[in-house]
């Protein structure tokens, strides 16, 4: 609330006149130190430990983040996976969601008080040719929460405040989190596949965090939806979801023909949520004719085979989405709210995310893990 709120006012000599400029505006009670989660290698401890509480910039905003989701992509980043160095130590997370706490001096679009969601996309350049388009996820100087940027598995985190979710006042911040990368992500990934209502769509890894919400974004928007992944577990998940078919990858004897017999030729679209390369490849033979394969997913060092002779023939297109730009969020966002998608999340303590970490890459997880960061 504004009158909780202080302003720090900076006095400085300007052309022999005296000038206040302010410096930043903050909630009154933030303390020094927090408790966050850290590590100093890749693969390395995961520390829960007190860490510093950070300075907002003069374009950012500090956000007390009372919940975050844990994306897969936070698991890649400790690892070290991709060909994309991480920022040492590093503090992961990219699924914040919380309360503005203080601000920048640059700062228009937020007070103090406001809820604010930290997305995959901390800030990009806003000049270069593919942020004047709007794919600013695509800006080669791209800065990004829980890996250029020290992220959401803390209690304080800085988000520069363009890119930063404005997130409706009462929204229940355990529950929006996971919108704020895997349903952005999803719902993008669903408009590049281009699909019209009453349309096959697959969703390769439908159990899991990006996949729980990429089920129901199809559902709400009149898809046909068939869900795969590994286990009876994951089943019953996705079809309470709204998957009209399941199809468990460890038990079909030919996933191609399954997939293709339960949608009479094919899927439409495929969204590729899996962190299985052959998952990925084999999405590029089942895809009905003149289909499109989506890819999201990002196993390490995976490479997608298409056969070319079929891929002709077929007319196939496969394509690369990658998270949202601020109107996707505001999209995604909106969905949530008017209750088209639910969060389908179970809570834990920060503190438990090396267990989180071990779950996820055994594929054990249904849905999407939340951490709670007082704990
Ligand atoms: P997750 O671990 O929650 O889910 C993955 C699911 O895939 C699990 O349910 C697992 O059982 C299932 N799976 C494993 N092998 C499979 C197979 N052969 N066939 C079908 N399903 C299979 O992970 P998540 O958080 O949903 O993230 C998924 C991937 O998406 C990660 O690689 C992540 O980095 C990536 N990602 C990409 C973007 C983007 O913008 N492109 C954004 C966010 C996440
Ligand atoms: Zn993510």
């Amino acid at each position: 609330m504004l009158s909780q709120t202080i302003s720090i006012a900076k006095q400085s000599a300007f052309k022999g006149k005296l000038a206040f400029r302010s410096l930043a505006t903050q909630a009154t009670s933030i303390p020094k130190t927090q408790k966050g989660v850290i590590f100093y290698e890749n693969g390395g401890e995961l520390h829960y430990k007190d860490i510093p509480v950070p300075t907002p910039k003069a374009n950012e905003i500090l956000i007390n983040v009372k919940y975050s989701g844990v994306c897969h992509t936070d698991l890649h980043a400790w690892k070290g996976d991709w060909p994309l160095a991480t920022k040492l130590p590093l503090v992961g997370g990219h699924e914040g969601a919380g309360i503005v706490v203080a601000k920048g001096e640059n700062v228009t679009n937020f007070e103090i008080g406001d809820y604010a969601g930290i997305k995959w996309l901390n800030g990009s350049c806003m000049g270069c040719e593919y942020c004047q388009q709007g794919a600013e996820p695509n800006c080669p100087k791209a800065d990004l929460s829980g890996y250029t940027h020290d992220g959401s598995f803390q209690q304080y985190a800085t988000a520069d405040a363009i890119q930063a979710a404005q997130i409706p006042k009462g929204t229940d911040l355990a529950n929006v989190a996971p919108i704020l990368c895997a349903g952005i992500t999803v719902y993008k990934a669903l408009k590049t596949a281009e699909l019209r209502p009453g349309q096959w769509v697959a969703i390769s890894g439908a159990g899991g965090g990006l996949g729980s919400l990429a089920v129901q974004y199809a559902k709400a928007m009149g898809l046909r939806v068939l869900g795969i992944d590994g286990g009876a577990d994951k089943g019953a998940f996705v079809k309470d979801l709204g998957c009209e078919v399941y199809i468990d990858y460890t038990k079909s004897k030919d996933l191609v023909k399954d997939i293709q017999d339960a949608t009479n030729g094919g899927p439409h679209g495929v969204i590729n949520v899996s962190v299985s390369p052959a998952a990925i490849s084999q999405s590029c033979q089942y895809v009905r004719t003149l289909g499109k394969v989506v890819l999201v997913g990002l196993p390490a060092h995976a490479v997608c085979e298409s056969p070319v002779f079929e891929h002709v023939i077929k007319s196939i297109q496969i394509r690369g989405s990658y998270v949202g730009n601020r109107e996707d969020t505001n999209e995604a966002l909106d969905f949530f709210t008017r209750g088209l998608v639910k969060s389908p999340i179970k809570v834990v303590g920060l503190s438990e995310l090396p267990e989180i970490y071990e779950k996820m890459e055994k594929g054990q997880i249904l849905g999407r893990y939340v951490v709670d960061t007082s704990y």
